[in-house]
């Protein structure tokens, strides 16, 4: 059975309201995925909304992937949503896949990189922005294309993860070829929807928040192939990720100077 809620989220770009459907039975995180993606997208909407108000251009596109050269980090549930994504697509195209994302490891390997991010995401404890920063910052310089790419274009795009799709930027696509030296615009995120999944992860397993970075995404999946089978009552996640998004929401008001906007 499938019961129906009514969401409202008020947004510092916007009021978001929407109907949400979710088992009323017990389902695995991976079901509680995509309607987290949907709504971090309707609040990415209305950040674009508002930015277009004020006469600035979102330059994001279907088919641009200048940015594809960062390092993604990903929420376990969405690791595991990857991963039955990559199950089901058609053989020659998860080969192809498997081999890019083969290749990629052989790079990352050839520095201490790829250890340095195993550590990450199979640490005991949360691990701070101050020792993320320098791994974020030797694989950029690597400027490895991104292994879901084909032909520059992503190919998981409708199942690409959260993090990819807040990225939006309102400077020339042309900056995005290199981040670092550039002055690019990213558009603000009311809600992180990789932290907001990773927090419900965390509460529900006993785990620190744990973000996995992409290119380890489905090596990491297989090893946690036991977590991925539990089930939870498909309301109490939905209450579990509402909650953390109001949180983000509250502080993200707060950071933005403007009053608390939580409405339930
Ligand atoms: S998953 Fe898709 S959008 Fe994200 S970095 Fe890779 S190619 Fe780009």
């Amino acid at each position: 059975m499938i019961e129906r809620f009514e969401v409202a989220l008020n947004t510092p770009a916007g009021r978001l309201t929407t109907a949400i459907d979710v088992p009323t039975g017990f389902i695995p995180i991976t079901s509680i995925v995509p309607v987290s993606r949907r709504l971090g997208d309707e609040a990415a909407q209305l950040e674009v909304q508002q930015a277009t108000a004020a006469g600035q251009t979102v330059s994001c596109r279907i088919g641009c992937a200048a940015c594809c050269r960062m390092l993604v980090p990903l929420s376990a549930p969405e690791t595991f949503a990857l991963r039955d994504y990559v199950d089901q697509l058609p053989a020659d195209r998860r080969v192809s896949l498997l081999h890019r994302l083969s290749d990629t490891k052989d790079r990352l390997k050839q520095s201490d990189l790829w250890d340095r991010m195993n550590d990450v995401a199979e640490a005991s404890k949360q691990v701070p922005d101050e020792e993320l920063d320098p791994i974020n910052q030797s694989y950029y310089a690597l400027r490895i294309p991104c292994s879901y790419l084909e032909n520059e274009t992503c190919s998981i795009y409708e199942a690409r993860p959260a993090a990819c799709r807040e990225l939006l930027v309102t400077t020339p696509a042309e900056l995005c070829q290199d981040l670092v030296q550039n002055p690019v615009t990213p558009l603000p995120v009311s809600m992180r929807i990789s932290s907001i999944l990773g927090l419900v992860w965390g509460t529900l397993t006993d785990s620190p928040p744990r973000l996995i970075p992409l290119p380890m995404a489905l090596e990491w999946a297989g090893r946690h192939e036991e977590e991925a089978r539990r089930t939870w009552p498909g309301s109490s996640l939905l209450d579990q990720v509402l909650d953390n998004m109001w949180r983000f929401l509250s502080q993200e008001f707060t950071n933005r100077g403007r009053a608390d906007g939580k409405d339930r």
